[in-house]
């Protein structure tokens, strides 16, 4: 399908993207409408187990959401014995708020750590100034869907007795690079990773999703527990749990779309080379700081100027739709003024002064990046 080169280029596109799974989306839809059971069976089960095998886990937990799937894994450690109530957690102070939110839910504290200005992922130096007696776990954020540097922060980790949790969210099919073998996948280089599959995620549902994947049997059955009301055997109650439960028709969804994954996050990687390689970045005077490799699924494709507000506008002027993840830094939310409000994180704040996100999707046409390359080097 040629698009008219008047024509928008949305941020992201998702009905053209669900109408590229058709028609066995909607086909695998109807086979849960038909089959009569909607809630905990074998379409998630199946699910499960294809999304724990793609990320090289032993297990696969489907849950409501991603904000769900990280806060259990903390109130599974609290219920495990292995985190009390006040223990710290240390997060990268400029992620998307739900990553905080999980570890303050879990009645643990987030302890907001700088990023590193190059990465914009958690920076191993700072996080180990920042260990305390009290701290019980990293929880990096593969953000904008570049793998945080794991190797260091697994080091970290093993040097103070820590855990590590990782927010995948944004990372579905981000490799590490490995000299050979099997490539190790985010979801799989921690002790234990929250997934979403909001619609906008690289591993979309139609509504909300979410997935804890880890190697370790005695989190994954407590996790499962604590989504089920506390209860693995039905009507008895080991735990205080919640209702937080992956439905038969998302995952019947997923189980669709999964196949795609690695080759959609191609794309994206190609979209990405191509922005490198033809945007005269440099006399443009816009930071990017990113490269088309395995460790980056690009949700996101970042860039960075002090003139980013002026810089959308353009772009919008020209058609082309761009969003800011994220405008407000979780510190300077009204939701966390009396924790978090005293707080100066200047790298943070200039992040998120600075970022501005240029259309990225599995779909994006030829035509379209060239359009995109073109009014990116007309910016003056
Ligand atoms: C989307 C997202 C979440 C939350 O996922 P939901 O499914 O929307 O609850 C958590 N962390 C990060 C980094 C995210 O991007």
């Amino acid at each position: 399908m040629e698009t008219n080169t008047n024509d928008k280029i949305l941020y992201l596109d998702l009905r053209r993207i669900s109408e590229s799974f058709q028609p066995q989306l909607g086909q695998a839809v109807e086979r849960v409408l038909h089959s009569g059971w909607y809630l905990r069976g074998e379409t998630t089960e199946r699910f499960e187990q294809d999304f724990a095998r793609f990320c090289g886990t032993d297990y696969c937990v489907g849950v409501g959401n991603g904000l769900d799937a990280l806060t259990l894994i903390f109130l599974a450690y609290r219920v495990m014995g292995q985190m009390q109530e006040g223990d710290e957690v240390i997060v990268p102070a400029n992620t998307y708020i739900a990553t905080i939110l999980a570890v303050w839910r879990a009645g643990l504290r987030p302890v907001l750590c700088e990023p590193c200005a190059d990465t914009c992922n958690l920076d191993a130096a700072e996080a180990e100034r920042l260990v305390t007696p009290r701290t019980r776990a990293l929880l990096p954020v593969h953000l904008y869907g570049r793998l945080a540097d794991m190797e260091r922060l697994s080091d970290l980790a093993a040097a103070h007795g820590l855990k590590v949790v990782e927010d995948a969210a944004q990372a579905h099919g981000a490799c590490q690079p490995t000299g050979g073998g099997q490539p190790r996948r985010a979801g799989g280089l921690g002790d234990a990773a929250g997934f979403s599959f909001y619609p906008g995620k690289n591993l979309g549902a139609l509504g909300d999703g979410g997935a804890v994947t880890t190697s370790d049997p005695v989190l994954a059955r407590t996790v499962r527990a604590l989504a089920n009301y506390g209860s693995e055997q039905k009507y008895v109650h080991q735990y205080k749990g919640v209702n937080s439960r992956l439905d038969e028709v998302q995952a019947a969804v997923l189980d669709v779309k999964l196949p795609r994954l690695d080759a959609d996050n191609a794309h994206r990687r190609a979209v990405a080379a191509r922005l490198l390689a033809e945007v005269e970045w440099g006399r443009i005077g816009i930071r990017v700081n990113v490269a088309p490799t395995p460790d980056n699924v690009f949700h996101i494709f970042p860039v960075f100027t002090p003139r980013r507000d002026e810089l959308q506008r353009y772009l919008l002027e020209r058609g082309i739709c761009t969003q800011v993840h994220y405008p407000i830094p979780p510190h300077r939310q009204e939701a966390f003024a009396a924790e978090y409000g005293h707080l100066s994180l200047p790298v943070t704040e200039r992040l998120h002064r600075e970022e501005l996100s240029l259309p990225m999707s599995p779909l994006l046409t030829e035509s379209e990046v060239s359009r995109m390359v073109q009014a990116l080097n007309e910016w003056r």
